[in-house]
């Protein structure tokens, strides 16, 4: 199970011929991730912009399919970087959720919040002498990047983050890309999200689950969550945004958000043939 976990994923975009086969009149419900898979890496987290490119190609996916995106950072800031209002957005890993439609967002975790803001000031002085690491306040939840240089730097932030936290017991840690999310230590996440969303949608829209395909595409530790859920699910699809062999739980992969984008256009493509048949 291990060694097949492993494996290099095929390709969504040489496969989607095979993928979309049974896919004939069903709803689609996709969910995207955004830091990695709709927006590049890049070494400042307030500078992870998504190309107008991607941009356009979302809003149009999202008139066709329910788009949901499911992202590690706070709500309004997804929101603020992507900039369309068509989509349902999930922030902070699921613990702020808000359809399109709705006036009020779904927010599992909101009772851990001073905990959460008592844990931030602690976690800010700690880390607020070394150069490259930072706290993203995420409400629900923190980040604290690290994306220095050196190695030894970046063990050093990963203890601290996590001897500090040890002094609540109500939070947890999850090791990212050069990423340390602390979050309460209770069911969310963004399985918790993408189950909660498609419930939403399918209530809403009076979908018969039975016909709804659900994607998400991801590229991080945190996206297995959902890829666990999907892989539970009949017609669930999972795809690993990552050039490397890595340990998932998706079916298929894309190399970068480059990739991404041409998927989405592809399924922009093959649905609009499908709304013509
Ligand atoms: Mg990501």
């Amino acid at each position: 199970m291990y060694a097949s976990l492993q494996a290099k994923r095929p390709s969504a975009i040489d496969c989607f011929a095979e993928i979309t086969t049974n896919w004939q009149g069903k709803t689609i419900a996709l969910f995207l991730d955004y830091d990695g898979t709709l927006s590049p890496k890049v070494n400042n987290p307030d500078e992870a912009y998504m190309s107008s490119e991607m941009r356009d190609v979302v809003q149009e996916v999202a008139s066709l399919c329910a788009t949901s995106v499911v992202g590690g950072r706070a709500r309004d800031k997804v929101k603020s970087f992507i900039m369309l209002e068509n989509l349902h957005y999930a922030g902070s890993h699921g613990a702020d959720i808000k359809l399109s439609d709705e006036a009020e967002a779904y927010q599992p975790t909101s009772e851990y919040e001073p905990v959460i803001n008592g844990a931030r000031e602690r976690l800010e002085e700690v880390i607020r002498d070394i150069k490259g690491a930072s706290v993203e306040n995420k409400q629900f939840c923190i980040s604290v990047h690290y994306r220095v240089f050196e190695k030894k730097k970046q063990e050093l932030v990963k203890k601290l983050v996590k001897k500090t936290i040890k002094g609540f017991p109500e939070l947890r840690v999850t090791d990212g890309d050069k990423v340390l999310e602390v979050g309460p230590n209770a069911e969310f996440n963004k399985g918790y999200a993408v189950k909660y969303l498609l419930e939403q949608l399918a209530r809403k829209n009076n979908w018969d689950s039975s016909q709804v395909v659900a994607i998400f595409i991801g590229d991080d530790r945190t996206d297995e969550d959902a890829f666990k859920v999907l892989r539970g699910r009949d017609g669930g699809l999972g795809i690993l945004v990552s050039k490397e062999r890595k340990w998932t739980k998706a079916s298929y992969s894309l190399e970068d958000p480059a990739q991404v984008q041409e998927f989405l256009q592809k399924l922009v493509t093959w649905k609009k043939a499908e709304a013509e048949v």
